[in-house]
């Protein structure tokens, strides 16, 4: 199982870390290794000392597929959830300064963080997700907002890597990302349905 990821999706976060709007999907990857076990409180690495939230709407691909078409991208998701894609930041600026590549800011173990799945067949729409630390809302979008919507981010990926049963795909985080820290509760929902509750130590 591999876990493709989409870096600025959103005008609005791309231009919060003061990107360039992409010309196509930023794609990366993160080893199956990086997913926190269900239940398991969100423990801050050693290495790093600014971990960020970023709240991402994820679908799972339920068949295998290469060179998929957009208009069969849907039937190619078997369920849905809201998710954390944690970030090193501090280590993704340095390696990002140097033109290096960004692995280990973003796959280290625990930085896939999932929420309890809604079970397909999912139907082509968009869906609000938010992110909630300590009570208040920190984040907040809707997949109509993409940049590239989900039928063009599976057309993209599954050009360069085949799409298999179980393959998680993170779809990109809205602006208001920021960091976590010892003690935190956070609290993630799709449609306003709470779907994931991670306390950070
Ligand atoms: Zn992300």
């Amino acid at each position: 199982m591999k876990i493709l990821c989409i870096g600025r999706n959103y005008r609005d976060h791309a231009t919060e870390l003061g990107n360039a709007v992409p010309e196509e999907p930023v794609v990366f990857c993160k080893p199956d290794s990086a997913i926190l076990q269900p239940r398991l409180p969100f423990v801050i690495p050693s290495w790093t000392a600014d971990i960020h939230h970023e709240v991402e709407w994820v679908v799972r691909i339920g068949r295998v597929g290469k060179f998929i078409e957009p208009e069969f991208a849907w039937s190619y998701v078997d369920a849905m959830t809201v998710g954390l894609d944690f970030t090193a930041r501090d280590l993704q600026s340095k390696l990002k300064s140097k033109g290096l590549p960004w692995e280990k800011a973003k796959g280290f173990d625990g930085s896939a963080v999932l929420g309890e799945w809604i079970k397909g067949p999912i139907e082509p729409g968009f869906h609000d997700i938010s992110l909630l630390k300590n009570g208040t809302e920190v984040q907040a979008g809707n997949t109509r907002d993409f940049l590239f919507p989900l039928e063009d981010l599976i057309a993209h990926v599954s050009q360069y890597f085949t799409l298999k049963t179980g393959d998680l795909l993170f779809t990109g985080t809205p602006a208001g990302v920021g960091p976590v820290s010892h003690g935190d509760e956070l609290e993630a929902k799709l449609d306003g349905k709470s779907l994931l509750r991670l306390r950070i130590r």
